[in-house]
């Protein structure tokens, strides 16, 4: 098969054998030996989160914004308001599915890839009761890495269910759901773990979890009830993603081999070619040294030169093999190179020797 270098952050490159294990005989989802595939699935994804048993895994058949937005009507209490920490597009994203849902919110904001004030927070926590902290891990929107165990801790002192969006993070940068405090961590197969859209996931505290029976705001994004239908009948309420899962199953078992610190190391030192082949070559990167990079992804300043134009620099490297990645619109002329997924420092050398034929296609000297 060809084989597609993706520098967009996920869904990423996969292996061979992840896309041939969707590739199996026809299955119906309530058969005891399909339950048995997810049960292993749960209980692999609660270890890779450090959780033991006081914690689960909750799956649903979505992309992550669909557990996003299955945790904030799950998490907060009728009549309570959300407090939703944000330096970036997909923090935001949760005061949006807030609006929607008649949640209310406050979006304590930060300028994009800037500091997260951890002493706004505690003032902004100790000044009136919350339904739940909404913090994202590794903003992808722009490539900063936030302090989530500092923040987990400020949010177990006020009692406060701690939320993390850890998609773009979750078996890519090593972190424990325990030592984070964190209540629900939510998370997809098709980024860090290298598996394919269509499945997503909720690491729970159990305890935390029972709080939320009485929240009925969807039918279908409900965490109680699929927490409950996945442990009484081994299934999940609706179709499950039968071919997904067994992509993700074969994506947990390379993720095992390779263990969290190789995939970190790995995705570190693909980074670190990736960063500093393109700082040599001239491009400006948008994030500022004072803050924690995630090393899976970098937002970079379009060239402020006459000849370079974004749709035809993407284009020529797309036909070449290689998918990078637009700014958000927020951030204009910029675009984003991620480093995640079954790539390999040979592979991001190739990419930056591409770059330059394409350059020098264009005409643009750096
Ligand atoms: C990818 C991503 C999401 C979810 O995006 P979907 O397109 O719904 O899968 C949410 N948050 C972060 C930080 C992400 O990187």
């Amino acid at each position: 098969m060809k084989r597609n270098i993706l520098l967009n952050p996920g869904p990423a490159t996969t292996t061979d054998t992840v896309k041939n294990a969707m590739v199996v005989p026809d299955i119906c989802p309530r058969e005891k030996e399909f339950q048995e595939l997810m049960k292993g699935i749960r209980d692999d994804i609660t270890v890779i989160a450090d959780g033991d048993n006081r914690y689960t895994t909750v799956l649903f058949a979505c992309s992550g914004t669909g557990v996003m937005e299955a945790v904030m009507g799950s998490v907060v209490p009728k009549d309570a308001t959300a407090l939703v920490i944000s330096n970036g597009d997909y923090a935001h994203r949760f005061a949006l599915i807030a609006s929607h849902l008649g949640i209310q919110s406050v979006e304590l904001g930060f300028p994009w890839g800037s500091k997260i004030d951890l002493k706004q927070i505690e003032k902004t926590l100790k000044s009136s009761d919350f339904g739940g902290v909404f913090v994202v891990h590794h903003d992808t929107s722009t490539g900063v890495l936030n302090p989530i165990e500092e923040i987990g801790k400020i949010a177990k002192k006020y009692y406060t269910p701690f939320v993390v969006d850890a998609i773009s993070s979750f078996a890519g940068i090593p972190f424990s759901i325990r030592k984070c405090n964190i209540d629900f961590m939510i998370s997809t197969a098709n980024k860090c773990l290298q598996g394919m859209p269509g499945v997503s996931f909720v690491v729970c505290k159990k305890d935390s979890l029972r709080k939320t029976r009485h929240n009925k705001r969807s039918l279908y994004l409900n965490l109680w009830n699929q927490y409950q239908f996945l442990e009484k009948y081994g299934q999940m309420p609706f179709t499950a993603p039968v071919q997904v899962m067994y992509a993700l199953r074969q994506a947990i078992n390379e993720f095992k081999k390779e263990g969290l610190q190789g995939r970190y190391f790995r995705y570190r030192n693909n980074h670190l070619v990736l960063y500093n082949g393109m700082l040599d070559r001239g491009f400006k990167p948008f994030l500022e040294n004072n803050v924690e990079h995630s090393c899976l992804l970098e937002t970079f300043y379009e060239p402020k030169h006459p000849l370079f134009d974004f749709k035809t620099f993407h284009d020529k490297l797309y036909a070449k093999g290689f998918t990078i990645y637009p700014g958000k619109s927020v951030l204009k002329k910029t675009f984003r190179l991620a480093n995640i997924g079954d790539l390999h420092v040979d592979d991001i050398k190739e990419f930056l020797k591409t770059v330059d034929d394409v350059l020098e296609e264009m005409g643009v000297k750096l």
